[in-house]
């Protein structure tokens, strides 16, 4: 599979692992906006937001509850973070494997887009 988060994820690229169970795995960003930048991914091959089906929904639950776990030890919880789903190119989405942006260690912008 021609695909570099299938390839993180089979850690057949080397990636700076914060997390990992079954189902997700969680890592830092390669470019971080923010002091602290993990992307949590499924570890099956879902393109975007805009292809999950009804039945993986539950498995975007357990992103966001990885990420919030994730907010607490990396200290970031209490004064604030942001989660982010990019999906498809207008949304600002560059890498076709879903993906939860873990962002906080910073005020971050008031404007999302
Ligand atoms: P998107 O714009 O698709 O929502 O976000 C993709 C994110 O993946 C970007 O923040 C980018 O820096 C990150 N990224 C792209 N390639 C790699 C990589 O090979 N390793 C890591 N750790 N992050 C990557
Ligand atoms: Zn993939």
């Amino acid at each position: 599979m021609d695909c570099i988060f299938c390839q993180i994820a089979a850690g057949e690229i080397p990636s700076d692992i914060a997390y990992q169970d079954e189902e997700v795995l969680a890592f830092r960003d390669i470019k971080p906006q923010a002091p602290v930048h993990i992307l949590v991914i499924p570890k099956k091959h879902i393109p975007s937001l805009d292809q999950l089906k009804e039945d993986e929904l539950p498995l975007i639950a357990h992103m966001i509850a990885i990420a919030n776990k994730l907010a607490k030890k990396e200290g970031v919880a209490q004064k604030g973070y942001r989660l982010a789903i990019n999906c498809g190119q207008e949304g600002g989405q560059l890498v076709p494997h879903l993906h939860l942006h873990l962002l906080g260690g910073r005020r971050l912008s008031d404007t999302l887009g």
